[in-house]
């Protein structure tokens, strides 16, 4: 393991875990498409980072229908090797060059964007209902997307994330024309072997699964009475991109177009 005075770089899953111990006074350092701009800009001064460039924690490993992704793999990777609906919205991250750079991990535990909605892949890591390794106090554990989500990700190092091919996939989102510009709001929806799971980014400062929306469709409502759930679930609310009004108005809309291209 490299030690460069505050910086520490190690060299295997395993050296990751244990510098991170407990994750006590460590900030993790992915791709750093975030924390870089941060760190240059003097508004953030770790007392210690974890650099997990070299960790040997990147990668797709796919056996049958389930896929493990290491957390340092990049977003460019999942556009042509992950399952849908987590390709599609990985296309959709900025441009060529930050996919590159933007790690799986870093998009998970992304910190909620002031101005515009970020983590867009949490909300299709939700639809497919994936699992996330992660280490930290009490040592390493394996939960739900939801769970780890709701939790708050501080204090935990994502090692790897796991997936099930879903049965159909399907997705719909407001973006706007521009490499740089943000998600306005999207939806993943999935059809797992647990049944339909629906996700929305764009609403809140994370992605939320829509569970109303859900348990109206096992119910037997119509795909558009089922998307109307959705605001029994999400309060959006106004950012730099566009008002709460303009998401409460568009959402269902989406909602039901995802729910069709599943059907
Ligand atoms: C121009 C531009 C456009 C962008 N457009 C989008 C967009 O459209 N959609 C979008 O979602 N994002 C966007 N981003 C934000 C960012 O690129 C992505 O969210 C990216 O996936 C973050 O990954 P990273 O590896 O660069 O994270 P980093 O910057 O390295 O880290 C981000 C956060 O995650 C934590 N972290 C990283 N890895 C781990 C881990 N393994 N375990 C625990 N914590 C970890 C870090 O401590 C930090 O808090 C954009 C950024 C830029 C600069």
């Amino acid at each position: 393991m490299t030690n460069l005075s505050d910086v520490i770089v190690p060299t295997s899953p395993e050296d990751a875990a244990a510098a991170f111990g407990d994750g006590a006074g460590i900030t993790v350092l992915a791709g750093g498409t975030i924390l870089m701009p941060e760190l240059k800009l003097g508004r953030l001064k770790p007392a210690r980072t974890l650099y997990l460039g070299r960790a040997g924690l990147d990668g797709i490993d796919r056996s049958g229908a389930t896929y493990r992704i290491g957390a340092m793999t990049p977003v460019s990777q999942l556009v042509d090797a992950g399952p849908e609906p987590l390709s599609s919205f990985a296309a959709h991250v900025a441009d060529y060059e930050i996919r590159r750079r933007a790690t799986i991990g870093g998009n998970l535990c992304a910190p909620p964007g002031e101005t515009a909605p970020r983590g867009d892949l949490q909300a299709p890591l939700i639809a497919l209902g994936a699992r996330v390794r992660s280490t930290g106090a009490g040592g390493e554990r394996t939960e739900p997307v939801d769970d780890f989500l709701a939790d708050g990700t501080d204090g935990r190092l994502v090692l790897e994330i796991e997936v099930d091919e879903p049965k159909r996939a399907a997705t719909a989102g407001v973006r706007r024309p521009h490499a740089h510009a943000y998600s306005i709001l999207a939806v993943a929806a999935a059809e797992t072997a647990d049944g339909v799971r629906v996700a929305v980014l764009g609403a809140g400062p994370r992605a939320l699964r829509v569970a109303s929306v859900e348990r109206a469709l096992a119910a037997g409502a119509s795909i558009d009475a089922a998307a109307e759930k959705v605001l029994d679930d999400v309060q959006p609310g106004d950012d730099a991109l566009a008002s709460g009004w303009y998401r409460r108005e568009v959402l269902p809309g989406l909602v039901s177009r995802a729910l069709r291209d599943l059907s």
